[in-house]
């Protein structure tokens, strides 16, 4: 019988731990690294479309989640100002009879938990919390991953899993120019009870208006409503979760915005701050024994909502690939053709969607009706999405 590869993972995330899971599932021994002393819920709302939640569904993760996600209805298009409502596309049953899995809303915390949960019980993932990364060396066999407390670990190949600021990037490519788009990113919760009657339904919105949009949706079966508002503003150039605002900062960053999205704004529990940075796509991001996964190689912006499910897929479909293939620098490079084009498809497309959620023809009443009905249209919209929440990681031939 031959032993399988000794995984490394930089990185406990969403991608980190998906990936680890995945590997346990298939016999892999995997060693996670955190640098964070201890790993606890943070951040806010996440959406996991039917790609996504393919992959948690096949990790064995259903049940878990179905606790902790609120499955909602359908998503709709409001105007900034009047509020006037589109419908964007059905949810629930819908998602499940068009692509095969369902749609999600989920605190970030709660997924964190439950992959985590998933990783500790398959009795084959090991996590090291307090474990920064600083450096790395290979040597064609081996991989050798080293710490800022001065420890290093060796396996046979490595994932980082590190994030937008990875280390393992740095170590192995020049970092990308981070560019600042001048878009400042507000977040927060609001409490069930604190929510305006008309807003108490399980439905997600992106309201879109001249240089900003809101997008809200409800989490933990309804228990708390996600709020996230990106305004365009040049000062703001911090690229933090958990930098914090004041609801005063953030209220003058939708001016003239409808009542609703005032109210949203004064009931948040804390707003927290984010500028956008936009980074071009890698070209590649293998080298030897070592790979990349979710915001470490392609981070995003948000607007596509796909940074996570982008994490998911990738967890998945690296641990296949490793699977298949008995030398580990082989399964990489595989990993990386088989990824390289959907994910930069998604970081492009990302920032195209922003460009129409923003757009300056929404300031004029007489155009901002017929902006939202063109590009709106259903058949726009199933070719904007359908590529998306179709593709398969369980499936993908590795
Ligand atoms: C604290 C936090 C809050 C977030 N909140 C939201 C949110 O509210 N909404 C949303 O849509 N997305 C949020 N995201 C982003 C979203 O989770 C990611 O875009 C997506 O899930 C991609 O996951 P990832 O695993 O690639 O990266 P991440 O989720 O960023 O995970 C990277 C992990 O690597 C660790 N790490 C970084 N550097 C090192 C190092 N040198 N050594 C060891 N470990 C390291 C980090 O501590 C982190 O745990 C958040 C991310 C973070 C880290």
């Amino acid at each position: 019988m031959t032993t399988k590869p000794r995984i490394l993972i930089a990185g406990a995330g969403i991608g980190g731990l998906t990936a680890a899971l995945a590997l346990a599932r298939r016999g892999f021994t995997v060693d996670v690294f955190e640098q964070a002393p201890e790993l606890m819920e943070f951040g806010a709302g996440i959406q996991v479309s039917a790609n996504g939640t393919r992959v948690l569904i096949a990790l064995g993760l259903e049940e878990a989640m179905k606790r902790v996600v609120c499955e909602a209805a359908l998503k709709e298009v409001r105007l900034w100002n009047t509020g006037q409502t589109w419908k964007l596309f059905d949810l629930g049953k819908d998602s499940v009879e068009r692509f095969g899995a369902p749609y999600w809303f989920v605190h970030r915390g709660d997924i964190h938990r439950v992959l985590l949960e998933g990783a500790r019980q398959s009795g084959n993932v090991h996590i090291h919390t307090g474990k920064r990364c600083t450096g790395l060396k290979q040597d064609g066999t081996k991989v050798t991953l080293e710490f800022a407390d001065g420890g290093t670990a060796t396996g046979d190949a490595l994932i980082g899993a590190d994030g937008v600021h990875s280390t393992v990037r740095s170590c192995l490519f020049e970092a990308g120019k981070p560019e600042y788009l001048g878009i400042i990113c507000w977040r927060g919760l609001v409490k069930e009870a604190d929510l305006p009657a008309e807003m108490r339904r399980p439905v997600g919105t992106n309201w879109v208006g001249p240089g900003g949009h809101v997008i809200t949706y409800p989490l933990r079966r309804g228990e708390l409503m996600n709020w996230v508002g990106f305004g365009e503003r040049e000062d703001w150039k911090v690229e933090s979760w958990t930098e914090k605002g004041t609801h005063e900062e953030c209220a003058k960053d939708f001016p003239h915005w409808n009542p609703l999205v005032h109210e949203l704004i004064s009931k948040l529990d804390q707003p927290y701050k984010w500028a956008m940075v936009g980074r071009a796509p890698m070209k590649a991001w293998t080298k030897g024994r070592v790979t990349m996964l979710g915001d470490a190689c392609h981070p995003t912006l948000p607007f596509l909502a796909q940074g996570a499910n982008m994490a998911l897929e990738d967890g998945l479909v690296l641990a296949r690939c490793l699977d298949a293939n008995t030398d580990p620098a082989v399964a990489l490079e595989r990993f990386e053709a088989l990824r390289l084009d959907r994910t930069t498809k998604i970081v492009n497309g990302s920032a195209e969607t922003g460009r129409r959620f923003h757009n300056p023809t929404l300031a004029d009443p007489a155009q901002a009706i017929a902006y939202v009905d063109r590009e709106w249209q259903p058949e726009k919209v199933r070719l904007r999405y359908d590529w998306l929440f179709e593709y398969d990681a369980t499936k993908v031939p590795v």
